[in-house]
């Protein structure tokens, strides 16, 4: 089995190179929006998975074959298709990656960072993401579909303690549902809880891939409307992500259509469609043209301009 894979393009991290260190869906979490499906071995407990011998040496000649190919990595990342936390053996992997002098990252579902061994690991590490989805237990259970053995207020304050002391890149990321996690008190919780947390940055994302559960759907355009303005007037530190990392457009002849099919999946950022007019060989007044038939709509953010698709209110 592949553990490493890329390197990638990264919109976070630049070029990263991926490290799947947990078997597919061994997690403590079974997100309704997870891309790898519902999770089929929920857990909390650590436990040693792969060797860090196999890990070091798949990691040892992807990073040999990169520099081959004159091609610069600049994070290694411990991304795997599971909660990373749960591997026993976390902060001795993340201290032998050191010895490749790049930097390291790890993305993680926080939900173990109330064990004080689980935030001794991620100290280590040079760049840690720390998911937070929800602050309202009602939301956290309906989004995050927990554990039965988690608690909310400790993983809270476990993400607090971990801030304190961590000395690397902090960041958090929040993937928001509708009528889940997107209403104006879920975004007020959220707020009050990053601005005393004071992560360096805070990714606000929408689903763009097909989630576990086919009933999860990104906010309408009225609520992400209102989430920007928001996040506009009280969130300086955080981005938002509503595209994919690799381009996602294939042009099927007809370009109205492409641009229909793929604002109707996630918004787009104006450079993003523009390239993709140029292109496909069209003009912009397809937009325009799109956009006074009612058929998409544009919306603000900061100094940028997304376009989504307006569907029919049923
Ligand atoms: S924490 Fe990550 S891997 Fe686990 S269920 Fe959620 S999205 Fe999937």
């Amino acid at each position: 089995m592949m553990l490493v894979f890329g390197p990638v393009p990264s919109r976070r991290l630049g070029v990263s190179l991926g490290i799947n260190h947990i078997p597919p869906k061994r997690c403590s979490y079974s997100c309704v929006y997870c891309q790898v499906g519902r999770t089929k071995h929920m857990e909390t407990m650590r436990q040693d998975f792969y060797p860090l011998d196999q890990i070091l040496q798949e990691v040892e000649i992807k990073i040999q074959a990169s520099e081959k190919a004159g091609q610069k990595i600049d994070y290694l990342t411990l991304v795997p298709d599971g909660e990373p936390t749960l591997d026993k053996n976390l902060g001795n992997l993340i201290q032998s990656l050191q010895a490749y002098s790049i930097p390291v990252a790890v993305i993680s579902n926080a939900s173990l960072i109330d064990i004080s061994k689980v935030r001794d690991d991620l100290t280590m590490a040079d760049w840690v993401s720390l998911k937070i989805d929800a602050v309202i237990e009602e939301e956290w259970r309906r989004v995050n579909r927990p554990h039965r053995l988690l608690s909310l207020p400790s993983i809270l304050a476990g993400m607090q303690s971990f801030r304190n002391r961590f000395q690397g890149e902090f960041v958090t990321e929040t993937m928001l549902i509708s009528n889940v996690n997107d209403s104006v008190s879920a975004m007020q919780g959220l707020s009050d809880f990053l601005l005393e947390l004071k992560p360096d940055k805070s990714y606000l994302s929408i689903p763009i891939r097909p989630p576990a559960e086919t009933w999860v759907k990104s906010p309408d355009i009225d609520s992400l409307e209102r989430i920007l303005a928001f996040v506009n007037e009280n969130l300086p530190f955080m981005e938002v992500i509503f595209e994919s990392e690799k381009a996602d457009f294939v042009s099927t002849g007809d370009l109205g259509e492409d641009i229909l099919s793929i604002t109707a999946v996630h918004p787009i950022r104006e450079k993003a469609l523009a390239l993709m007019v140029h292109q496909a060989g069209g003009n912009w007044h397809v937009i325009e043209g799109l956009i006074a038939s009612g058929k998409i709509t544009c919306i603000q953010y900061r100094d940028e301009k997304f376009y989504l698709r307006r569907f029919p209110a049923h």
